[in-house]
């Protein structure tokens, strides 16, 4: 399983606002992948609609996940793949690592997969001893330098190609340059050999069929298509929510993705995968392992507030337009799973509390429901772990949080229920507050347990007068 390193949120996100490069480097992400979501789905010949269409298939495919998973491991096999059910990600890998030793397995390439970094497959199969090499171009330099993804689809965001440069050339032995078409073609010779000896490729699975038994990739780069094909094995891991019925699906699904995840109408390359390579085929595996993981799932398919996150086809659209995400970065996060899917998925995977910085640090703007490609209600999950986090809930669990803030509310509440009460409050602060109030007008320290307001930002004091007193001077006049 991946390192779980959520309680450092904090302080990672302080670390990450103060470095400058990242800075650049998020906002460009941004600006270059999130800006042109809405106007792509609103060039879609469907219009924006769509993605409430793709919000419908997927949900009914979560709603009937046990027919479905059924129905593909049925075709799989008859396609003559074999398919493994993996509870957690210890099984996970222990599956795969029984695969690689049946097989005499020495040397793996892999496709980009998040769920291979949550379950922590590239450590296992490394200390077995095989040479695991990553192929898509983002996830071989973070691996070369001996790093986490810090985004879902542009896993080497954070780095710069000055920095890509030297790790080249410190790696891969060649002259330093920072010329990005040159760094491209060394890795691609790098990778052409590790794709041509390797034993076993190893890919994710963006999205199955059952009714035909096909998982597929989607990349921009064709690595999955040769990881795929290649070798002699070749395993696919997916979560177990990422099927749909039927293939007609697919066309809206990965319209959307691709729309959502960088504003391009397609994805350059959509392979479908039924099983090995068949007589008269020209290339493939000759064996085809589907290893089907629940690791957690099953938890949030039984919970009807966040059964809703089990659609998402991690496009990242939503982290391309995350205000937080856009400052605090990936590795903040800490875990696989970063922006506002994983503010929320991360907990439901490894505990609500926690990872409770994850969705108390979000700002419940909206953004991320508007960008997602399959309509997830995003804000309305964060305020559901909220609210977990605060009443407690044992099948997560989760212990009733914090009393202090609790009472707070809950007599906040009883305030603003009561007109008189709220008006004597609000006179009593409006008097206190004179002996905060600076030259300048504001208030830059308040004190315990309101301290943290004033921690970043001074705050303007309270009116002397309210609106309503305003407004009846106003009528007399
Ligand atoms: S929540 Fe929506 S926008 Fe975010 S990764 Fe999932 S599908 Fe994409």
């Amino acid at each position: 399983m991946a390192e779980i390193r959520t309680e450092h949120y904090k302080s990672e996100a302080r670390k990450a606002i103060k470095d400058r490069t990242l800075q650049g480097a998020l906002a460009d992400v941004q600006d270059r992948l999130g800006k042109g979501t809405a106007k792509a789905y609103r060039e879609l010949p469907e219009g924006p609609g769509l993605r409430l269409k793709a919000h419908e298939i997927r949900m009914q495919a979560v709603e009937n996940l046990d027919i479905l998973l059924e129905t593909l491991a049925e075709n799989v096999r008859e396609n003559g793949g074999k398919v493994i059910f993996a509870e957690d990600a210890a099984a996970a890998v222990t599956e795969c690592l029984e695969i690689a030793r049946r097989h005499e397995v020495r040397t793996v390439v892999k496709g980009k997969s998040m769920v291979t970094e949550e379950i922590g497959l590239n450590e296992a199969l490394t200390a077995a001893g095989m040479e695991v090499t990553e192929t898509d171009l983002g996830e071989y330099i973070i691996q070369l330098a001996g790093e986490s993804p810090s985004h879902i689809i542009a896993p080497a965001i954070h780095k710069t190609r000055q920095q890509v440069g030297r790790l080249f050339a410190e790696k891969l032995g060649i002259p330093y340059t920072e010329d990005p078409p040159t760094l491209t073609q060394a890795a691609r010779k790098a990778l052409r050999e590790k794709f041509l000896a390797a034993d076993m490729g190893i890919s994710g699975c963006n999205l199955a069929c059952a009714e035909t038994g096909h998982i597929t990739t989607v990349s921009n780069e064709g690595n999955i298509r040769m990881a795929t094909t290649l070798p002699r094995v070749h395993v696919a891991f997916m979560g177990m929510e990422r099927v749909v019925a039927r293939l007609e699906d697919h066309d809206i699904l990965f319209r959307l993705l691709a729309r959502g995840a960088a504003a391009q109408h397609m994805a350059g390359y959509i392979s479908y995968i039924g099983g090995p390579r068949q007589p008269g085929h020209a290339d493939g595996p000759d064996a085809f392992y589907l290893i089907i993981i629940d690791n957690g799932r099953s938890r949030i398919l039984a919970d009807e507030d966040f059964r809703e996150m089990l659609c998402c086809i991690r496009c990242a659209a939503c982290l391309n337009v995350c205000p937080v995400y856009g400052k605090i970065g990936g590795h903040s996060y800490g875990y696989p799973y970063s922006g506002p899917v994983g503010a929320v998925v991360t907990p439901l995977l490894v505990g609500i509390d926690r990872a409770k910085h994850l969705f108390m640090g979000e700002t419940l703007c909206g953004a991320c429901k508007d960008a997602c490609p399959v309509d997830i209600d995003i804000p309305r999950m964060l305020l559901a772990l909220r609210a977990r986090l605060v009443e407690g809930d044992r099948r997560w669990n989760t212990p009733p949080g914090n009393l202090v803030e609790k009472s707070a509310y809950t007599a906040w509440s009883l305030a603003i229920r009561n007109r008189s009460l709220y008006d004597g409050l609000r006179w009593l602060s409006a008097q206190a507050q004179q002996l905060m109030t600076a030259r300048d007008g504001m208030i830059h320290r308040l004190p315990f347990p309101f301290s943290g307001w004033t921690r970043s930002r001074d705050m303007k004091p309270l009116a002397r007068k309210t609106f309503m007193q305003h407004w009846k001077e106003m009528q007399k006049e």
